[in-house]
Order: structure tokens, then sequence, then C-alpha cells
């Protein structure tokens, strides 16, 4: 459906849990997060309930994230029952790729088409004081296995920080040579911990074209990522400017939290409790109406560098 802006908004974002097997020091607290309880992260069979009232309102494409979703028991149930509705043409995840390996054949049987795995070093060692707790090793076992399952392109969500990554940027370039893979490079968000190192570390995405001129800019019909290849190269490139470059005007999303609100604008703190209306789906489907339509025009992170959400990026999802 159109909101008030005339954006056409077909795209759904599900956080189904705040929870997450590592501590990334831009998204999480090294201590971990006050767990939410059990009963207040939405079942999912009501998450079933609500991707209904969505596919009844024009939304056609959903991504699980979290959180790492992969540690919830049951989500390939999950996708299966997403990908029998008609309306439904697209179901990707973002995932950490830790646990990913051992449950992507599984995953794309139940129709998972896609998966973005996060990952901001090559380095064994930085991959560790990045997320505090990563192995390296399997994520980049989950890339191959995605690879080999043919779900491709597999998507390597990269957060770019001067004086932490920025030294890598070639090597991730360079990886696109060979595989069928598109290296996203994300402008780092001054939202929750990320806030903490926005001053120090941000940078602009636009930087990689001056320092790799031989990026060719492709046809791509990403709303928010401009895609570049290296010439004959088997992948791709693509930056993400949320900052330098916000995509507003072209926003198609909206988010379901893990607790149960809906999300219309990452950045704004607007959420709507949909729990009340779970068992009535046609008051559901009226009150996602309203929150479609009612969607925030932009956000004011460019200026005032700080993203207004009261909840986090490991809340809501990214
Ligand atoms: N745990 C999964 C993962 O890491 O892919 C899914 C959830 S995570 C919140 C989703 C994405 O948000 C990841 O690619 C992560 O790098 C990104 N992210 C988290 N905090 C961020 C920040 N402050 N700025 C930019 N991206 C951020
Ligand atoms: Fe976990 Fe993803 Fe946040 Fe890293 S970015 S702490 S993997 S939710």
């Amino acid at each position: 459906m159109l909101d008030n802006k005339g954006r056409t908004i077909d795209y759904l974002r599900v956080s189904l849990t705040d929870r997450c097997n590592l501590r990334c020091i831009y998204c999480m607290p090294e201590e971990g997060i006050g767990k939410v309880c059990h009963q207040d992260i939405m079942r999912f069979e009501q998450i079933e309930k609500v991707i209904t009232a969505c596919a009844a309102i024009g939304i056609k494409k959903v991504r699980f994230t979290g959180g790492e979703p992969l540690i919830l028991k049951g989500i390939d149930k999950l996708i299966a029952h997403t990908s029998s509705m008609s309306s439904i043409k697209d179901i990707s995840l973002t995932t950490n790729g830790i646990l990913l390996a051992d449950m992507a054949e599984d995953l794309k049987k139940a129709g998972l088409k896609r998966v973005n795995i996060s990952l901001d070093t090559l380095k064994a060692d930085k991959f560790r004081e990045i997320t505090r707790l990563g192995d390296i090793g399997r994520v980049m076992a989950a890339i191959e296995k995605c690879m080999s399952l043919d779900m491709v392109p597999v998507k390597i969500n990269t957060v770019l920080m001067k004086g932490i990554n920025d030294d890598e940027i070639g090597d991730f370039i360079n990886m696109t040579k060979e595989l069928p893979i598109q290296i996203r490079f994300i402008e780092l968000m001054p939202i929750g911990e990320g806030y903490r190192y926005y001053d120090r570390c941000s940078m602009k995405v636009e930087e990689i074209l001056e320092r790799f001129p031989e990026l060719v800019q492709i046809k791509d019909d990403s709303k928010v990522a401009s895609v570049y290849k290296l010439p004959g190269a088997k992948g791709s490139v693509g930056l993400i400017t949320p900052i330098s470059c916000k995509f507003c005007s072209d926003c198609n999303r909206i988010r379901l939290t893990a607790t149960g609100t809906i999300k219309p604008c990452l950045h704004s703190q607007e959420e709507i409790n949909i729990l009340p209306y779970l068992d009535d789906q046609e008051k559901l489907i009226e009150v996602m109406k309203d929150a479609v339509y009612n969607k925030p025009a932009e956000h004011h992170l460019e200026t005032e560098k700080k993203s207004h959400s009261a909840k986090m990026m490991y809340q809501i999802g990214g």
C-alpha cells in the first residue's frame, strides 16, 4: 500500500529476538543485555498472524533478523509457513552466520531465498575483537555453504569503521573477483552502542569510490544500495549510505520488533503496540494500515548525529 508520502510499502523486517550469540562492539554492550522475559517475546504463531495481516495490505517481501535469528529453534517452520503465503514473494534473512552452515540446507528447503551475512573483517583476531565472541571460520563456512546451495549472490554486510576495518576495504572488494557475492559496505549509524564509536570511526562510503576508481556502477533494483563492479568480476560491491545520502524518499519498509511493536521508521521513536489486536485480524489489518500510512517522512541523523529510536539495533534488526 502507499503511505502518506506516496511511497509503496511492500517490505517487512521481522526481529525475532533481541538476544544474540555475539556482542559486536557497535551494537551490544560487552556484558550483554538485560534479558527480556520469554513471555514478552512474540511467539512464532503471533508473528505469523502479523505477517498474514501485512500480506493483506500489500507486503510482498519479508526479512527475518534480530538479535541473532538463528538462535531460535523452529525458524525453518516459520519460514515454511511464510513461504506458503502466496502473496509473499521473497523471504530473506540477516544473520551473523555463526550457526548458518549447519542450518542453510533446511532453511533453503523451507523457502529461504537469500541471506545477508554480517562480516566486518577477514582477520580472525580482529573478528574476535569486533564481535567479542566469534569464530570467523564458522562465518566463512556459512558463506561457502550458501554459495554451494546456489543462494547467490550471498550478501555480506560490512559496517565501515575508520581505524578498525577501513584497511581491509581492498581485500573485501578483491573477494568479488572470483566469488558470486555482494559486499555491502554500510555506514556506521549513531544508534545504540554505535553512538559511542560514531565520532571517532564513522566514514562516508563514497570514500571507497575515491580509493577504488576502477569500480563501475551497474544497474540494480535495490532501494538502499548503489551497486558497483570491478570489470569482469563475478560478484559486486554495494554502498549503503544511510547518513551521507539517505534513502528515506525511497524507503519501502516497516519493522516488527520482537516484543510486538511496529516501527514504521528505524530512527523514529514512534512504535505501535499490536499485541492487543492479534486475535482480531480485521482490527489488526486496520491498525497496520494506519501505521503504514503514517510512516514518518525521514530521519535526521545527518544533522542531529543521533537516532531518535528508543530501541537498539539488536532489538530492531537493522
Ligand atoms: N545478528 C544479525 C547480524 O548481525 O547480521 C542480525 C541483526 S544485526 C542488528 C543487523 C545488521 O545491523 C548487521 O549487519 C549489523 O552489522 C548492523 N548494525 C548493527 N549496529 C549498527 C550500527 N550502529 N550502524 C550500522 N549498522 C549496524
Ligand atoms: Fe549480534 Fe548482529 Fe548485533 Fe552483532 S550486529 S551483536 S551479531 S545482533
